[in-house]
């Protein structure tokens, strides 16, 4: 023998079906509410959350990236891309033999997942809280070493700069250098098209050398 069909939301008589639907109104009024005011209203972020990169430096000013691509090996995106080069006496980024000349992060492909964060042997890059990395063009998402590179703190002095004088690398990881030794100054950064203090007085009277040698 049939099974007799079972009184379904479609089967019901016509006018019930209105006041089903208010029904599931009237519950959702008691429940609590979901909206955010976004961007009104930021959340708080756990503290350990995983959002845009930073690239730290020491107490002095100096680089901790070292541009040995570590980073760049473990991110399982390829969303990283690093170029090392030479530190000099004249131009020197971070306190040992390399630095990271090139450093960009492609937000496109980044999971954020923090792999590469674990990898950095000198803590240089980490993460922030920051979350609002939405853009609409690609090539804004490709973040910049001048971008992820963290401010200045009392106490430091903008790369390049010498070392803190009477130390050496060793020294910087074990936490002895807090601050830029008095009279450090930034160096020229030939590396990035700066001209020298004695080559740029040859542009005149009109362009002053001081504001042709720095500025960033
Ligand atoms: S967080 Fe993950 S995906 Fe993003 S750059 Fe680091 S390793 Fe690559
Ligand atoms: S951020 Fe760390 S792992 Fe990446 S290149 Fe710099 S020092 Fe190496």
């Amino acid at each position: 023998m049939a099974e007799e069909p079972q009184e379904t939301e479609q089967t019901k008589p016509g006018f019930q079906n209105p006041v089903a639907g208010f029904g599931v109104t009237f519950k959702a009024m008691f429940k609590k509410r979901l909206t955010e005011q976004y961007p009104e209203q930021k959340k708080t972020t756990a503290p350990r959350f995983h959002g845009r990169h930073q690239l730290n430096r020491h107490p002095d000013g100096l680089e901790k990236c070292v541009g040995c691509e570590l980073c760049a090996w473990a991110c399982p995106a390829d969303a990283i891309y690093v170029e090392g080069a030479d530190n000099t006496d004249e131009e020197r980024y971070s306190p040992g033999e390399r630095y990271g000349r090139v450093y960009q992060i492609n937000y496109a492909r980044c999971i954020l997942c923090g792999l590469c964060i674990e990898a950095c042997p000198t803590r240089a890059l980490t993460m922030t809280n920051e979350f609002e990395l939405a853009d609409s063009s690609r090539a804004n998402l490709i973040y910049t070493k001048e971008q992820l590179l963290a401010g200045l703190e009392e106490g430091m002095v903008d790369t390049p700069h010498a070392i803190f004088p009477g130390t050496d690398e060793q020294d910087y990881y074990r936490g002895l250098v807090t601050q830029a030794a008095p009279g450090t100054v930034r160096q020229v950064a030939v590396s990035k098209g700066e001209v020298p203090q004695e080559a740029a007085s040859t542009f005149g009277e009109d362009e002053p050398a001081s504001e042709k040698v720095i500025g960033r």
